[in-house]
């Protein structure tokens, strides 16, 4: 694979010029090429270093086994589709709880719209975008869900949207500041903004270290924590109001990360129970934030 690629000199949240290796993770699903995570010593942030350039970037989704969009019938595919299913139900409670007007929601990297078309069921107007035009064209397929294309094109109106949810996507997204200003003119001044991203310092993280799946570079660029996205959030207008795990995805993680699957069940259960005790080890966090502006 030839690439244009983007080297940071410096840090892309706080323009720190202290940046230092982090370490180095395998790209398991499509090149077999080994990148570099690096570290800004002002701020924390974790991002992945010479990461393919935006017109490059495609050909590392071009592998069948790519699991967000994939509805393939091997056992993990299967663990991946029961885990979903729970985790709608979960996330429309949690969005009822701080936004009980049901009006319009945008979600971006909609996938192939299934939690839109639940949402839709719900009595949401959705509206949603997905950069993979395989996704889209599966959205409209299963669900009749007609998606937008580019996050970064699109022009949805201002203060439009009550709820936007972002789930595990824009830690694929090049322009972190043009996303993040997209989400506040598009969300109304009392709107709520949802975003699921994998945890950097999570129990599953720290235990399988650079085999740890959710790197998952080089199509992870960022690779958040606690503390770097609410900075994120907040030097864009936001305040941070809620935080809540995403416990079972350290199921799947652990599946994706260990060669055996009996130690990733035995691992999965071992995490989950370290969660409970302290939700900030959880393989996944959603935040949940409102506008201060
Ligand atoms: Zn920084």
């Amino acid at each position: 694979m030839t690439d244009d690629t983007i080297h940071h000199n410096r840090c892309p949240l706080c323009h720190g010029s202290h940046l230092t290796h982090y370490l180095n993770a395998t790209d398991h699903q499509a090149s077999g090429r080994q990148f570099e995570i690096a570290q800004c010593h002002c701020c924390g942030l974790l991002f992945t270093q010479d990461a393919p350039a935006p017109d490059t970037i495609g050909q590392y989704y071009a592998s069948e086994s790519y699991l967000p969009h994939n509805n393939g019938r091997g056992s993990i595919s299967l663990v991946y589709r029961v885990v979903r299913s729970v985790m709608f139900h979960k996330k429309n409670a949690l969005i009822y709880r701080h936004q009980q007007h049901k009006g319009t929601l945008i979600d971006v990297g909609a996938g192939s719209g299934d939690f839109m078309a639940y949402m839709r069921r719900k009595g949401w107007n959705v509206k949603g975008c997905e950069q993979s035009e395989q996704a889209r064209r599966e959205a409209w397929r299963r669900c009749k869900m007609r998606l937008d294309g580019d996050v970064m094109t699109i022009q949805y109106s201002s203060a439009s949207a009550d709820v936007i949810t972002s789930w595990h996507a824009i830690e694929h997204i090049h322009d972190q500041q043009g996303l993040w200003k997209r989400f506040h003119a598009w969300l109304k001044p009392d709107g709520l903004l949802v975003v699921a991203v994998p945890n950097c310092d999570s129990v599953d993280a720290h235990y399988y270290g650079s085999n740890w799946a959710a790197w998952d570079v080089p199509r992870h660029l960022w690779h958040f924590s606690i503390d770097t996205m609410t900075q994120l959030a907040v030097s864009h207008g936001f305040k941070l109001i809620d935080i809540k795990p995403l416990p079972l995805d350290a199921f799947y993680i652990s599946l994706m990360s260990d060669p055996s699957k009996v130690k990733a069940l035995v691992n999965g259960f071992r995490f989950t129970a370290q969660v409970l005790n302290d939700y900030k080890q959880a393989s996944s966090l959603i935040y949940l934030f409102k506008k201060t502006l």
